[in-house]
């Protein structure tokens, strides 16, 4: 095992390969707070790579219903399990926040990699600690879709998950989880294949699984704490979301040749979902890039936080926290910045507030933005706290600076004709 530094962590870890990093890392945020549980996402996806014959249970995204939803079903819970079981009651966060090497303090536990040595099997050791979901776990993508939970009388031991957090008028709650393919720093899926199938892009940090080379062993579905490999048994490979490269690579004719979005971003009805390419220096630290929308809400806001960080493989899916879940359910989910994150994205500040705005905007990838000031509109108090909303104007830039956005904090009022008032 080699030692590779993991900033969501604040410490290194063990990984099978030496630490490399790729120039650019493809990156996503989405807000939790605006899905409806449309799915038009998952469509968007689905028929752009996944409608051929053997891949009927090929998800590349998808959106749960937390906490009883999942696909595969309980994919977190079990691995949260198997890590819970390999070092019981270790799994902790310890520390204050720092910087950008320990933004969540330092996370104390074992992670997928680390907890893999204490199980042999006849096979010899793993090198991801995982499991291998069976049929029936792949075979309903939305079980338990807008099941509800959170009674008073809820079941023994299961105090987390009681009443809502912030609106105690509602007395269960839900939300949706929509997920892709982290394309992750330290991927799982990469370090448990046996043939080298799966790689990293240098250009991008899209991990892909080379068809030619894949032989079908599914070490990746086992490994990927996420479950985002799928094996296709037409096939007789394992395929995986693919961030859609044409596009990120700007091959798409709609736009010039400038890098757009994937599938999945651009047809959110909700524009929960920002993605976007960020700088990675040589030591794999996210180079400041304080404009970037994403550099802006993960690291200067820290308002969206990884997807189960715990699990060691770095992620670049980062979700804003929905407000009304309780506490204890989403640190597990998205570790100890979450009291921090809910407060900021709850009393937005005047910055915050407008880079909320860029979300499903444009299809092209926004790589900068800059604000121009206008009047104060409305202010408040907010849990005690003061806001104030200013209808700023917030300008988006593609890579090469072409001025993709341009919008204002506060939405434009329509008024329609009398003569049109039946008409769409
Ligand atoms: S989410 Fe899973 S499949 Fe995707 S890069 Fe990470 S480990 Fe690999
Ligand atoms: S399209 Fe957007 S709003 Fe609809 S389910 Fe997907 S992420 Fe949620």
């Amino acid at each position: 095992m080699s030692t590779v530094f993991n900033w969501q962590l604040g410490r290194d870890m063990e990984y099978p390969y030496d630490a490399a990093y790729p120039d650019w890392q493809f990156a996503f945020v989405f807000n939790i707070n605006r899905c409806i549980g449309c799915q038009s996402c998952t469509m968007a996806c689905k028929s752009t790579w996944t409608f051929s014959r053997g891949q009927e249970n090929m998800w590349w995204n998808n959106v749960e219903t937390k906490p009883y939803g999942g696909y595969p079903h309980h994919w977190d819970v079990k691995t949260l399990d198997l890590l819970e079981k390999a070092n019981p009651g270790g799994q902790t966060w310890k520390g204050t926040p720092k910087d950008l090497k320990a933004p969540y303090g330092e996370f104390k536990g074992q992670t997928v990699f680390e907890a893999a040595k204490a199980h042999i099997s006849d096979e010899g050791a793993n090198r991801v600690l995982g499991y291998l979901p069976t049929d029936e776990e792949w075979s309903a993508p939305n079980r338990f879709e807008d099941n509800p939970v959170g009674n008073e009388k809820g079941a023994k031991g299961q105090l987390a998950f009681k009443g809502g957090e912030l609106l105690p008028e509602h007395k269960t709650w839900f939300f949706y989880l929509a997920r892709i393919c982290n394309h992750c720093t330290h991927p799982a899926c990469l370090a448990a294949c046996p043939r080298n199938a799966i790689y990293k892009r240098p250009e991008d940090g899209i991990v892909l699984v080379d068809q030619e080379r894949c032989r079908g062993y599914r070490k990746c579905m086992e490994a990927c704490p996420y479950k985002k490999t799928l094996y296709r048994g037409t096939t007789r490979t394992s395929e995986k979301c693919i961030a859609c490269f044409p596009r990120i690579e700007g091959r798409d004719q709609q736009h010039g040749g400038l890098p757009m979005q994937t599938r999945c971003m651009a047809a959110c009805v909700g524009h929960i979902r920002l993605q976007g390419l960020v700088q990675i220096n040589k030591d794999g630290a996210w180079k400041e890039d304080r404009y970037n929308p994403l550099y802006y809400l993960i690291h200067v806001a820290r308002v969206a936080l990884p997807l189960y960080p715990q699990f060691g493989t770095e992620p670049n899916g980062y979700y804003i926290p929905p407000r009304w879940v309780p506490r204890p359910y989403l640190k597990q989910m998205f570790g100890p910045g979450v009291d921090a994150a809910i407060e900021r994205y709850t009393v937005p500040d005047r910055e915050l507030l407008a880079v909320l705005q860029l979300f499903g905007k444009d299809a092209r990838i926004c790589f900068r933005y800059e604000i121009k000031e206008g009047p104060k509109i409305f202010e408040a108090t907010v849990r005690g706290k003061k806001f104030e909303m200013f209808d700023d104007t917030i300008i988006g830039y593609a890579k090469d600076g072409t001025k993709i956005i341009e919008t204002k904090v506060e939405e434009p009022f329509h008024v329609r004709d009398a003569k049109h008032a039946n008409s769409i």
